[in-house]
């Protein structure tokens, strides 16, 4: 079933057609069931140039579709995926990381406003608003004024509490899962991050051992 053909049967059935960004399958577990719950009706838009190397975008994709035909059943339309844009306009800003993610989220988010309005959609959601390491106002900022520009209602949910819930969902599917969010600066700040964190255990353990007071905890460090 093509877009179209799901926002008309979409409306016949009484939900809204909303389109929704996905930036990976295990990401858009919940915005599925929770924009369900409110009466939306979710047709998936692909639109991610930032993942990186080619092999790992076309892997999260390929998990992304699998699961929306078999277990959700959510049509995707896989949108342009302008690597050369990317690297025009979000690489330069490197390790500026506030700088970067609002341009790549920029880049993402208007391709999907452009697919919305192209398709019929009145309505158009993200699933970067489900995990924690996102920067949140940032891409809440980018998505409204995008809608905006292209006459479509932004649905922002905070949907970071269900961020444990996707977790275990997509382990019990048996999903793969990123250990980082795509790009090649992420990819390195993220193995970065992982040494850090072991040194800090490392070291908490020898405090403990020696009754002496706790290192200063890495902020991202969980728990
Ligand atoms: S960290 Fe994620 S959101 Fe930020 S620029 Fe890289 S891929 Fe895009």
């Amino acid at each position: 079933m093509d877009g179209h053909t799901r926002a008309a049967s979409d409306a016949a059935a009484g939900r809204t057609p909303l389109l929704l960004h996905a930036c990976c399958g295990p990401c858009s577990l919940e915005p599925v069931k929770y924009l369900r719950q409110e009466g939306f009706e979710p047709t998936i838009c692909w639109s991610n140039p930032n993942i990186q190397p080619i092999r790992e975008h076309d892997r999260r994709l390929a998990v992304l579709v699998a699961w929306a035909r078999d277990v959700a059943h959510v049509d995707v339309i896989v949108a342009a995926d302008d690597r050369d844009a990317w690297e025009k306009g979000v690489a330069p800003k490197g390790l500026d990381r506030e700088r970067r993610c609002r341009a790549c989220y920029a880049v993402r988010l208007a391709e999907s406003c452009r697919v919305a309005r192209e398709r019929g959609f009145r309505f158009v959601s993200t699933t970067l608003a489900v995990s924690p390491y996102q920067l949140f106002d940032a891409c809440h900022d980018e998505l409204v004024s995008l809608a905006a520009a292209y006459g479509i209602t932004p649905v922002w949910r905070d949907f970071r509490p269900h961020y444990p819930e996707s977790v275990d969902d997509s382990r019990a599917l048996g999903m793969y899962r990123q250990n980082y969010c795509g790009c090649r600066f992420s990819a390195a700040e993220a193995a970065l991050e992982r040494h850090e964190a072991r040194d800090w255990r490392k070291a908490a353990k020898a405090a403990r051992r020696e009754g002496r007071e706790l290192p200063p905890r890495p902020e991202y460090l969980p728990g």
